[in-house]
């Protein structure tokens, strides 16, 4: 059984995706017990009947009409639901998986490479690749997208990293820092006894805080 709130927001979402339509403002909330309805039969969450409404008035532009010209859109809507749903989840079941994005830098290394040699092909054939100091070669950056395929073209990637290649790092300080306070810049006072009676120097020095982390491809462009 579908909460009471979860159906309202839906049918205010519903009337959003039909673009706010004035004659219906005052209606929208009386469309939450046909809502619930349509989202029991179905078995729809929040977040489901969401992606619904947004493949119904988005996406399919035939429905995304009708329902748009429709004197009662709610009731048009589940008067079709059962024509909608079957299409829609054939387009959800159609869809590409979600691209998981690849992530070097956790991987495990494998056959004899070693993580240092992971990150050095990931700085230049991914990272560096494009700038105006790097490579050209855009290819493995387009085209390698999942572990299984970096790990089939890594030697090759491995070949094209010049010798004694270093990507370019910067500072990042620890935004936690108590004693920078995250600027990375901390006001230290030094002792300068030169001749005179003493007085204290202060002046700004790094903080040791932070790490280095590979530049962005912006940030090396500049
Ligand atoms: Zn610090």
């Amino acid at each position: 059984m579908t909460g009471k709130s979860e159906a309202l927001l839906a049918a205010q979402r519903f009337w959003n995706l039909l673009g706010r339509p004035d004659e219906f403002r005052d209606a929208a909330p009386g469309w939450e017990p046909a809502m619930r309805n349509l989202m029991d039969d179905a078995g729809f969450d929040l977040s489901g009947v969401r992606e619904f409404l947004k493949w119904c008035l988005k996406v399919n532009d035939f429905s995304a009409k009708y329902l748009r010209e429709a004197r009662d859109p709610m009731a048009c809507l589940r008067k079709n639901q059962g024509s909608l749903l079957k299409r829609f989840n054939a387009y959800e079941a159609s869809k590409p998986a979600a691209v998981v994005p690849l992530n070097p830098a956790a991987m495990e290394p494998w056959d004899g490479h070693t993580k240092h040699q992971i990150a050095v092909v990931w700085g230049y054939c991914f990272y560096y690749a494009g700038t105006c100091k790097g490579t050209d070669d855009l290819w493995y950056r387009e085209h390698v997208h999942d572990e299984a395929f970096f790990k089939k073209k890594f030697p090759e990637m491995l070949a094209k990293v010049p010798p004694k290649w270093r990507a370019p790092k910067k500072h990042v300080p620890d935004p936690a820092c108590l004693k920078c306070g995250g600027t990375g810049r901390t006001l230290d006072v030094e002792h300068d006894y030169h001749g005179r009676k003493g007085f204290d120097l202060q002046r700004h020095v790094g903080c040791p805080c932070g790490k280095d982390v590979l530049m962005t491809r912006e940030e090396l462009l500049q």
